[in-house]
């Protein structure tokens, strides 16, 4: 059974108590930070759909009110306005961590401090799980494997990561993070769960945020041509959000530490990327090529046979089909303004 919250004899808790069918599961109340963003506001939306009390703390660094605004009002909804670099006291039973800047160029904006919300910020959230037993959820990042020379990457590999280049603010960071996420459970007996997330799109995705499925897209919308860095024949795999969100909770339920690679296999060099925007948005949109980033990883691509057999997930969305639902989402942001003043 997939769903380990509901078995045919009950439903099993986070605790992993069964509860006899007729009798509601207790209702959670979950810490989401990062919350304000875009991968934490479409979990939170689940959380809130499930019927659990969400607490979201974000700095608003990248993250933005509006993706949560349809909360407000909802008693089991709490947004506080709070930078985990600094303690918090809080009474929770489950922690989803997910404070921190995801784009290269958010990231590189303040080095110092994406490694201070990256160390700091899980120390404090590992503390907190600490005092109130909570279960922890670390949201790290394929970029523990740097440029890897491994492919496709599985979670025994190590990686191949540079300790002193402008990514490794982002990438040590993580492997920190995931370092004390497993000394906080090994030594502290923290229950924790590590998730190495791929590159994630959809809807909510900052317009300007330099990745590069939300340039492409803003580019072929505003009739600007795409920029792909370097030849374009490095490769990413591109996993739609609500993949990730599912893969997400069912690492939190479930009974393994990981950490699990959530990512989607379908591996597109930058230039099929590029074609596929052309069929989606505009055949006519031209490409623009442009000097690479440094420390640009090559290849990237997730083997999911590890999530596949110990959570029994994998991504159902592709490429073709997430986008589209995508640039709905980026057209009324990039217009709706537009459209709005001219009538
Ligand atoms: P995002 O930038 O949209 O969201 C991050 C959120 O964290 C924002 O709301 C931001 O305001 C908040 N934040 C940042 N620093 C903070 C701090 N010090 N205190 C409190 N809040 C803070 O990014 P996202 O794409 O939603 O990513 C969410 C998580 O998933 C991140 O931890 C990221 O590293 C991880 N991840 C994302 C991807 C992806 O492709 N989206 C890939 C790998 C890992
Ligand atoms: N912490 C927090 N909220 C809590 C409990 C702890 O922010 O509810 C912080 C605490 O301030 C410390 C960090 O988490 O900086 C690690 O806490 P822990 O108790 O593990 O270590 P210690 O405080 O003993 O160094
Ligand atoms: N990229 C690109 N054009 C852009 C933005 C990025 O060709 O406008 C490339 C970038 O050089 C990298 C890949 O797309 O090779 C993915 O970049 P992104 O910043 O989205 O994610 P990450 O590097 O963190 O995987």
């Amino acid at each position: 059974e997939n769903h380990r919250h509901y078995s045919a004899l009950g439903q099993v808790n986070a605790g992993g108590k069964l509860v006899p069918l007729g009798l509601k599961r207790k209702t959670l109340r979950i810490l989401v930070t990062g919350g304000a963003g875009f991968v934490g506001s479409h979990l939170v939306d689940r959380l809130m759909q499930r019927g659990d009390s969400v607490i979201v703390v974000d700095n608003f660094f990248t993250g933005r009110k509006e993706n949560l605004v349809h909360h407000y009002g909802n008693p089991r909804f709490e947004l506080i306005r709070h930078d985990v670099v600094e303690p918090i006291l809080l009474e929770v039973d489950q922690i989803y961590h997910l404070a921190c800047p995801a784009s290269p160029v958010h990231y590189k904006y303040n080095p110092v401090k994406t490694i201070k919300t990256n160390v700091m910020g899980t120390l404090n959230m590992l503390g907190l799980a600490k005092r109130v037993g909570a279960r922890f959820l670390l949201t790290s990042t394929s970029e523990v494997y740097g440029d890897p020379l491994q492919h496709p990457q599985a979670e025994t590999y190590w990686g191949n990561v540079n300790p002193i280049g402008v990514r490794s603010c982002y990438d040590e960071g993580k492997r920190t993070a995931e370092t004390l996420s497993m000394d906080y459970h090994r030594g502290l007996g923290i229950e924790v769960r590590i998730a190495r997330i791929f590159n994630t799109y959809g809807p909510r995705m900052c317009i300007d945020d330099g990745r590069v499925v939300s340039n492409f897209v803003a580019q072929a919308l505003r009739k600007e041509p795409l920029t792909v860095y370097g030849d374009g024949k490095q490769t990413r795999s591109f996993q739609f959000v609500s993949d990730l969100v599912e893969g997400l909770m069912r690492l939190m339920e479930g009974d393994h530490v990981g950490p699990f690679n959530l990512g989607n296999p379908g591996e597109f060099t930058m230039l099929e990327l590029a074609q596929v925007v052309q069929e989606t948005i505009d055949s006519n949109a031209r490409i623009e090529f442009r000097p690479n980033t440094e420390d640009d990883p090559h290849k990237r691509k997730p083997d999911i046979t590890k999530a596949k057999e110990l959570l029994g997930w994998q991504p159902i969305v592709s490429l073709r089909k997430g986008l589209p639902l995508m640039v709905e989402d980026f057209r009324q942001r990039i217009f709706g303004d537009q459209i709005r003043d001219s009538t």
